[in-house]
């Protein structure tokens, strides 16, 4: 086993492998590719390969620097995410910019992940250009996009370009199977995933998520009242509070586990320092993943029920609730109620990461759907 084996049927991850399995590794790089495509699994693989001291160059995925890579537990692997719509400028700054000219802690190279790098403005790419021109000998950057046109020229020419695609669903379903999914999981996340390989394993292997994705799959037939939303709301903001809580030991282990390593010696407190932010970070966009995980499910259901309606089988997502389904989409529900529904809860999504009481977000979708979307009668419980 390797760190590439999660990511095993993506091209662009096998090229990836071998330059850097030839120990070539350019000091910036930027991964391309839609949602799913494996941008972020790919970025963790090449921050493993490139520190792993039993296999370099490979990465084990066995030893301690690998797993805490893999788990982004590493205090020399920094993860720059989107605080709400953008990563400010502040961030790049005061974050970055000093924390990349210092050496590593404890591996051979620093690394930073720069999650929706194109979420930096203008201002913060060109905060970052400078570093990216003049780089320290042991510092790497993984920027990871989904909307290339929105990168200055100057930052995209910096880069190695690595275009990601997302992943057939044939190849899916035998990657699940070949980890130990069974042929009727396999095909369901597979499915239910669209190309999106982590999506596809939280799917078929994590408890909590296949849980959740029962729950919110049964939250279109309950939406008949006001009070049903409210209800199905809370519910949601209930599992995204499981969920923290889980995340919140987690981190506990984690900052315990520093402690234990680096003792109270010098230069330990930006590290701790570094590590508390990250963790609120982490927490709020757990949360906010939760959420729209709950609205992407919903969507997906209205979805389903169209092109079930119109013919298109193999394109439904959510196979497992067939039945359920099939009693939509031969209800008298007009087409245009249910392409709105769908759209409703597309524009949710996007809107959660901005909106400052992604709450309030959640319970008006969910009272517009109440509204608008009559459960045909006779729909049974998923
Ligand atoms: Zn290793």
């Amino acid at each position: 086993m390797t760190v590439w084996d999660a990511i095993a049927g993506s091209r662009a991850a096998l090229g990836v492998a071998k330059q850097l399995a030839f120990r070539e590794a350019p000091h910036a790089w930027l991964l391309l590719g839609p949602s799913g495509s494996g941008k972020r699994p790919l970025s963790v693989a090449m921050a493993a390969a490139l520190n792993c001291p039993e296999e370099p160059g490979v990465g084990c995925g066995r030893c301690s620097t690998c797993l805490r890579i893999l788990r982004r537990r590493h205090p020399d692997v920094h993860h720059i995410v989107p605080e709400g719509p953008l990563i400010p400028v502040d961030v790049i700054r005061e974050n970055v910019v000093p924390e990349a000219a210092r050496s590593p802690f404890e591996a051979t190279r620093k690394i930073f992940i720069i999650e929706e790098a194109d979420r930096m403005n203008p201002q913060a790419q060109n905060a970052l250009l400078k570093t990216l021109e003049e780089p320290q000998p042991d510092t790497t950057f993984i920027l990871i996009s989904e909307h290339e046109q929105e990168l200055l020229p100057t930052v995209q020419s910096r880069c190695v370009i690595i275009r990601l695609e997302p992943i057939a669903r044939l190849e899916l379903i035998e990657l699940l199977a070949g980890d130990g999914a069974s042929a009727e999981d396999a095909e369901v996340a597979a499915r239910a995933a669209d190309g999106d390989l982590e999506a596809a394993r939280r799917i078929a292997f994590d408890d909590d998520s296949r849980r959740r994705r029962k729950r919110w799959l049964d939250i279109p037939r309950r939406l008949t009242t006001p009070s049903d939303a409210l209800d199905a709301a809370a519910e949601v903001l209930d599992e995204a509070r499981i969920a923290v809580k889980e995340l919140e030991a987690a981190q506990r282990d984690e900052i315990k586990e520093l402690a234990d390593a680096l003792g109270e010696g010098r230069g330990t407190a930006s590290v701790r320092q570094a590590l508390v932010k990250r963790h609120k970070r982490e927490l709020r966009r757990l949360e906010q993943d939760i959420l729209v995980e709950a609205l992407q499910v919903v969507g997906s259901f209205y979805r389903d029920v169209l092109l079930l309606r119109h013919g298109n089988e193999q394109g439904v997502g959510n196979p497992d609730v067939a039945n359920e389904l099939r009693s939509w989409a031969e209800s008298n529900l007009s087409d245009r109620v249910l392409v709105n529904a769908a759209q409703r809860c597309v524009d949710a999504q996007g809107g959660i990461p901005l909106n400052a009481n992604p709450t309030l977000a959640m319970e008006a979708a969910l009272l517009e759907l109440a509204r608008t979307v009559q459960p045909p009668l006779g729909a049974g419980a998923v």
